[in-house]
């Protein structure tokens, strides 16, 4: 059975500057040389004309279908930042922010660059009812709340995407099971945020957004977690410390993204193969994690640029010994593309060229796809519909007359236009793990 390396860099793509993007202008010998011998194309991730989230786009690039599979980020975060999840439970993504004697808000990220982990212990310290919760301090200003029912019902509103066909989860072969119904009602992500995303407003209270008594318990919940953690975290001494130094201090939570922790098939399950995952970025973990694929930690590796390759390379290749597949994310090409650092994505990309070397030399027999989840244009500074390249190098492709790896040079190679799922298909397909369809 051949193994497969698949790269992904966060938002890839670009539109040309001068008539050039980052990846035409990057001097990256490994690559190019991957996909003259290889072949190549132009990566639709959702789906033609769709701008993907990170998110929906990782679960279309690892085969699942994010119609089917997308219940919104929080879930991810939660995963991603180690926390364990059961059915049913709900996650939340949160800030730290300040907020002035009446809750109106000062500032949402709580002067921001700090460190709030002082605080995670005393947040985990609230107690509700029917209820517990977990809440982790992840970076800077930034956490993930869980609640977890003690009586579990849980309550799914359909999937969120875009593309989100309208359907009651559990039917209509859905991939999820309803647990059995016990004692009061479960939790549901169907309530909304208490962040208001804007400084000057107070607090938001969070409100079922239907009528089932699973949204109405989560939002008394969440409006008492609020009040809890405003009370408690006025008297930390870390933010008394704050005050004192003129700082801002850190006074309360906001709390957005609900989402409903469904499990799913594993990738194992799903296509027999074994994968793991490299990444720096809690976001990309948690997406991994979702689908069952193992997450080594690697030490530097940040999800930012000053991100270790080499680490991510030579825990790639280790992983390889045992799995059929290895993914190796990497993040800061897209968050150049935010900044609107074209140089800083060339950059990026040249030392991604490298890692790509260190891979092939240390897996010569192995397949090797290279693309990205999306574009990030420096020029746009977000996320654009563009398509990405990819390209397939290993043992047995028909190889195309595409030479250089950029987003012209692919549009002629001969894997032509594919979505994240169909990608994923070939995948399946180079490790062996093809199913015939038919007879
Ligand atoms: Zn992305």
């Amino acid at each position: 059975m051949a193994k497969v390396l698949y790269v992904i860099c966060d938002g890839l793509g670009d539109l040309p500057l001068k008539g050039k993007t980052p990846l035409s202008a990057a001097r990256k010998p490994n690559i190019d040389a991957l996909a003259k011998g290889g072949q190549c194309g132009l990566l639709h991730t959702i789906a033609y004309g769709v701008i993907p989230g990170s998110d929906t786009a990782h679960l279309a690039l690892f085969g699942y279908d994010p119609c089917e599979y997308y219940r919104g980020r929080g879930t991810f975060e939660a995963l991603g930042a180690g926390i364990a999840l059961k059915h049913g439970d709900v996650a939340f993504r949160c800030n730290f922010a300040t907020v002035d004697a009446s809750h109106r808000i000062i500032d949402r990220r709580a002067g921001r660059l700090k460190d709030f982990k002082p605080l995670e212990a005393a947040v985990n310290e609230i107690k509700l009812q029917d209820c517990t919760l977990k809440f982790v301090s992840t970076v800077e200003h930034r956490g993930v709340l869980v609640l977890s029912a003690h009586s579990a019902s849980p309550s799914f509103p359909s999937g969120k995407g875009p593309l989100s066909p309208r359907r009651e989860s559990g039917q209509n072969g859905a991939p999820f099971s309803q647990q059995e119904k016990a004692g009061g009602p479960g939790l549901s992500s169907n309530v909304s945020n208490t962040d208001p995303h804007e400084a000057g407003v107070p607090i938001q209270r969070c409100v079922p957004l239907d009528k089932s008594p699973e949204a109405e318990k989560t939002a008394l919940l969440v409006n008492e977690f609020s009040r809890r953690a405003l009370s408690l975290l006025r008297r930390h001494p870390f933010n008394l410390k704050l005050e004192r130094q003129k700082a801002r201090p850190a006074n309360a939570l906001l709390l957005r993204g609900a989402a409903s922790y469904v499990h799913v098939e594993s990738i194992e399950k799903k296509y027999g193969l074994k994968a793991a995952c490299i990444a720096g970025g809690a976001l990309y973990k948690g997406v991994a994690r979702y689908v069952g694929m193992a997450v080594p930690h690697v030490p530097g590796a940040t999800g930012r640029a000053d991100t270790d390759l080499d680490a991510k390379a030579k825990a790639a290749l280790s992983m390889l010994k045992s799995r059929d597949l290895v993914i190796v994310h990497v993040k800061a090409t897209d968050s150049f593309g935010h900044d609107g650092d074209f140089a800083g994505k060339t950059r990026m990309i040249e030392r991604v060229d490298a890692m790509v070397g260190a891979l092939r030399k240390g897996a010569p027999d192995a397949y090797i796809l290279l693309t990205g989840d999306h574009s990030t244009p420096v020029a746009l500074k977000v996320h654009s519909f563009e398509p990405v390249p990819v390209l397939v190098n290993g043992p047995l492709v028909r190889v195309d007359t595409v030479s250089r790896f950029d987003e012209l040079s692919c549009a002629a190679g001969s894997l032509g236009h594919l979505t994240g799922l169909e990608l994923f298909r070939v995948v399946v397909g180079l490790a062996g793990k093809g199913k015939l369809y038919g007879n």
